[in-house]
């Protein structure tokens, strides 16, 4: 079968690999769509050093169970349409006596440190297999993942009906980030530096929107709020000149989430935490967030489609990861059609 294959860092190819083989606790999936999401194109351009290589990528996708242990505990069969949740954990450590699997000790992410989705077929630990209501497009499907990660966020900040939440970026993550946060009651304020990118905002229901290379965000923020910084702050874009600052976009006492991966070092103001007595949070991947996300796509509350910029065939991965790379203002979510 025709997979993305990573060799070693960096080295992003089209390869041909045996179909790998279901056994009792992992289905044989046929895979039909799998989104791009940023993780992909930091490992196309070798600046992500956490792959296990060789490695199949791809953690946003839908396909079709074609072999499973029907005596499974999870009630799934063969021709059920799944999304697979991509966090492999032992079940055992801290992290995940306390329910947050998605901070295992031995975490394995699917297509970062084990084979991943952008291939024909993909097997998937059972119970890591979450149904596709009937009424859900298969390209939605492939947004329940991201949209995970902003419930997780979410989830880390405990956002309450009408607190204001200020959300650093406008890609795919930050806009999910503000969708899961307006569903918890919460007012997302989302910037970005590039106006196509705010544009997606605003079409899927965000009005408050700033462009920070031309607005200062504190100011707008504030503006927004009747004079006060936000009460939550989402770091979603990874910028460090933004992590510097976020603490300035919080009032006294606020709490603020770190979600974007940042290639760079930073330095920040620490002693500004202590003087504000702000909560920071990180936000690694998501646990237990996966039938919420199901929820809020199914019911149209996130209107996933709008957020799908274009769809591709296999073939053309590699240079529309260069052209990502290269133009991330042109996309904000791009899907690779499997079967084409
Ligand atoms: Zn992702
Ligand atoms: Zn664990």
């Amino acid at each position: 079968m025709k997979a993305l294959y990573m060799e070693k860092m960096g080295t992003t190819a089209l390869t041909e690999i045996p179909i790998p083989a279901a056994t009792k606790d992992r289905a044989l999936i046929r895979m039909r769509k799998c989104g791009f999401c940023g993780t992909d194109v930091a490992g196309y351009l070798g600046l992500a050093d956490n792959y296990r290589y060789p490695v199949v990528i791809g953690h946003e996708a839908v396909g079709i169970i074609e072999e499973i242990d029907e005596n499974n505990d999870r009630g799934l069969k063969v021709g059920d349409r799944v999304t697979c949740e991509p966090y492999t954990s032992c079940g055992v450590c801290y992290a995940c006596r306390k329910g947050r699997y998605n901070n295992c000790e031995r975490l394995s992410v699917t297509g970062c440190h084990q084979d991943g989705m952008f291939a024909e077929y993909h097997t998937h630990p059972i119970h890591l297999l979450h149904k596709i209501p009937d009424s859900m497009t298969d390209r939605e499907a492939c947004i329940v993942e991201p949209l995970a990660i902003g419930l997780n966020a979410t989830k880390r900040l405990d956002v309450q009906p009408g607190e204001v939440c200020a959300v650093a970026g406008s890609g795919a993550i930050g806009i999910l980030c503000a969708l899961a946060c307006k569903a918890r009651g919460g007012i997302p304020i989302i910037c970005d530096v590039l106006d196509e990118r705010l544009a997606y905002a605003r079409a899927v229901g965000l009005p408050y929107v700033c462009n920070s290379a031309r607005e200062d965000f504190a100011r707008y923020i504030r503006s927004v709020n009747h004079g006060n910084l936000a009460d939550c702050f989402y770091e979603a874009c990874g910028a460090p000149e933004v992590c510097q600052r976020m603490v300035d976009f919080v009032e006294n006492t606020g709490r603020i989430v770190l979600v974007g991966w940042t290639h760079a070092k930073f330095t920040f103001d620490k002693d500004a935490i202590i003087r504000k007595e702000v909560d920071i949070f990180g936000s690694r991947n998501a646990s237990n967030c996966f039938p919420g996300a199901i929820d809020l796509i199914a019911s149209g509350y996130v209107q996933a489609e709008k957020l799908i910029t274009r769809e591709i065939r296999l073939d053309q991965a590699l240079e529309t990861l260069k052209e990502m790379a290269e133009h991330p203002e042109s996309y904000l979510k791009i899907l690779v059609d499997l079967e084409a």
